[in-house]
């Protein structure tokens, strides 16, 4: 591919070209050559003044997609749209719903809740989201953002106007084990992980990263890091960056991409149970109204400057069984430091060592379940050398 940025220019690119593929006897098919076009179509996108988007091509595939009957084929339509996702924003976060699916012992059940994340992902194909070409004199900028579902990110460059147009769009759902992360973690997870993603346009440059959190400040400020902050702040350190804070409201966009629309204090609560279960059960279950406050349609009931959900009948066992199973069967006291900050049910505490008390899979694995170790015995003596075989351990 031959770029110049005016027709004349285009001319002297092209005769410089011609005289290199003579001098080297490199032959070029006149019916596979196309000259002096201002859009081109390459490895399905389509290329023109400065922006990026998806062959028309390929959009029309997109539209004709039918919904899966069976996990390959969801698979196979996953594949095609994850080829493209630097074109989607919140593409892990719409996905989420899909993703269940997928899980071993999932039956497959096709229902309206996977069919809409299906046509979104469509959707945003089809109306062909553009992305400004990366331009290496423009400055960088890379916003980010995390909740407890998913992580994001976004790189931008001004474009001719001053204003800032998304060059690439990143995020993906949380790994299991990244789900018990702190706040500050998952900002610098945000991080770390878009400055990964990215790395080809940052590498070696100078940026800004825009985040709404002081999670970057925090990591440079803890005194002997170990584990995986070590390995983030060494990532870090690869790059030549200035950090901006942007106020909650500012970084609407990357928020998208990871968050719940809802106030910012119940997101952070709600990874035990879905928020709209938490909703219709509140509703059903006809709770005393009177002592609790609504915020944002949720009751809640304010505590010791905390705001805990209030939990109703019918999900209890669910948060008990979700806390108890995501962190890895905890005995009472672990249960009601995990439990009892974010969400609130008369007599919570009883509940859960009720709970624990009853759990199988404990009771199992208690330690006082096993056989005590008999007294040690005398050792016959043997008939000839090496008959017994002995280890001892000092201690
Ligand atoms: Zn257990």
């Amino acid at each position: 591919m031959i770029f110049s940025n005016s027709l004349e220019e285009h001319y002297a690119h092209l005769e410089q070209i011609f005289k290199i593929c003579e001098e080297e006897n490199i032959k070029l098919k006149f019916s596979k050559c196309v000259f002096a076009k201002d859009k081109i179509n390459f490895v399905g996108y389509e290329i023109k003044e400065g922006c990026i988007t998806l062959d028309n091509h390929n959009i029309e595939s997109i539209k004709k997609l039918r919904p899966p009957k069976n996990v390959k084929q969801l698979q196979g339509f996953l594949g095609s749209v994850k080829v493209h996702n630097k074109f989607i924003d919140s593409y892990a976060k719409i996905r989420e719903p899909l993703n269940q699916l997928l899980k071993k012992d999932k039956q497959w059940h096709w229902t309206a809740e996977c069919q809409e994340p299906f046509e979104l992902l469509k959707n945003k194909l089809v109306t062909k989201p553009v992305l400004q070409l990366y331009d290496p004199k423009l400055p960088l900028h890379v916003f980010c953002d995390a909740s407890h579902v998913a992580i994001g990110a976004i790189l931008k460059q001004p474009d001719s106007s001053g204003n800032l147009h998304p060059v690439s769009y990143h995020s993906r759902t949380l790994r299991i084990y990244e789900k018990n992360y702190c706040n500050t973690e998952l900002e610098c997870l945000a991080t770390v992980d878009a400055l990964d993603k990215f790395y080809y346009y940052l590498h070696g440059k100078e940026f800004i990263i825009h985040t709404n959190h002081a999670a970057l400040v925090w990591l440079k400020n803890v005194k002997n890091l170990r584990g995986r902050l070590f390995r983030w702040s060494l990532k870090l350190s690869m790059f030549d960056y200035e950090v901006k804070y942007l106020k909650r409201t500012a970084n609407v966009e990357a928020d998208m991409l990871s968050r719940h629309p809802t106030a910012q204090y119940i997101q952070h609560s709600v990874h035990l149970l879905e928020l709209d279960e938490i909703k219709t059960h509140q509703n059903l279950d006809n709770l005393d109204n009177s002592k609790y406050k609504k915020i944002n349609d949720v009751l809640v009931l304010k505590k010791k400057n905390l705001f805990k959900i209030v939990v109703p009948f019918s999900l209890r066992r669910k948060v008990l069984q979700n806390a108890h199973e995501q962190f890895g069967h905890p005995g009472t006291q672990k249960m009601i430091n995990l439990i009892t900050p974010q969400y609130y049910w008369p007599h919570i505490n009883q509940d859960i060592s009720v709970f624990v008390k009853h759990c199988d899979v404990c009771q199992l694995n208690k330690k006082e379940s096993q056989k005590r170790f008999g007294l040690l015995q005398t050792v016959p003596p043997t008939d000839r050398p090496s008959e017994y075989p002995s280890i001892d351990t000092v201690g």
